[in-house]
């Protein structure tokens, strides 16, 4: 396998002359990551995938400590998918040079709400690795997953105005068969609360057949019930906004919206979104 954990002898061995796809992540990969990481084998030439666990994005210390860490497994996932991608895990002195500090960035609305809202400075953190790896890299494509929708648009907005010239592709969300979107904290479930999980997108799946029939703040106040009667979850959010923008919707015959919701089952917090007019 090509491990790097320096950029500078990463880039000496990337062939600019060919396409690259970059796919970051921050590790404890499941096969979401890997959804994203096939789909850049098959439009790219080179293939990066970033294991970096970003200390600015995290709010909160605990969180940032406790966030799983196995570059082993990472490897040995990778590789069973493809032996030539390469690998860039580097230590937090090859990305921030004298402090771990984020940079500062203006997107308006689509930051302060939801996540924004709820995990402050958090997208200023994505926003400040996202156009490091992308500057520092020059990847043709870059890949990131609808799972996190609002970091996507983030990251979308962020390109633009810092005239990057990376194709940003946005990719679908990785479910089990039960419904729970795959992510590296569904490792922190106990068995209970796996069986206990699927309830989120079940409840996205109402709103999407509701949506049409009646109105986004009907559809919220019964999301809000639902939850309200189930005492497993504590419900931080449950929204219905558009996909572009992020402006809350209300209209049942409005097109391309999506319900947003994040919910604490015990002591992890799960995050997950559904297109409400795509069947
Ligand atoms: P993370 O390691 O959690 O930062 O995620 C790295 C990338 O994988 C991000 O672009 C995520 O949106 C994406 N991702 C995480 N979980 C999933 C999933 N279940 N399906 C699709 N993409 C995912």
């Amino acid at each position: 396998m090509n491990i790097f954990n320096q950029h500078s002898i990463l880039n000496d061995f990337i062939d600019q002359n060919q396409t690259v796809g970059l796919v970051p992540t921050m590790g404890a990969l499941h096969k979401g990551h890997m959804s994203l990481i096939e789909r850049a084998l098959n439009e790219n030439d080179q293939v990066i995938v970033t294991v970096f666990v970003n200390p600015t994005q995290f709010e909160d210390l605990n969180d940032l400590k406790k966030y799983p860490k196995n570059l082993y497994d990472d490897v040995k996932m990778i590789e069973k998918v493809s032996p030539k991608i390469i690998i860039y895990a580097p230590e937090s002195n090859d990305l921030y040079e004298s402090s771990i500090i984020s940079s500062s960035y203006e997107f308006g609305d689509i930051e302060n709400i939801m996540e924004g809202n709820i995990r402050v400075g958090h997208f200023q953190g994505v926003a400040t690795i996202v156009e490091k790896l992308l500057t520092l890299l020059l990847p043709t494509n870059a890949y990131f997953g609808e799972k996190d929708f609002q970091q996507l648009l983030i990251i979308k907005s962020l390109v633009v105005q810092k005239k990057i010239s990376t194709a940003i592709i946005g990719c679908p969300i990785y479910r089990d068969n039960n419904g729970l979107a795959l992510s590296s904290r569904n490792s922190f479930l106990s068995e209970s609360e796996k069986n206990k999980a699927p309830f989120i997108f079940e409840q996205l799946k109402i709103a999407r057949s509701l949506w049409g029939i009646e109105s986004a703040k009907t559809i919220i106040k019964r999301i809000k019930n639902s939850f309200l009667s189930n005492h497993n979850f504590k419900l931080d959010y449950f929204e219905i906004r558009f996909e572009n923008n992020l402006l809350n919707a209300e209209k049942k015959s409005e097109k391309k919206v999506r319900a947003f919701i994040a919910a604490k089952l015990g002591k992890i917090r799960l995050i997950d979104n559904l297109a409400l007019d795509e069947f």
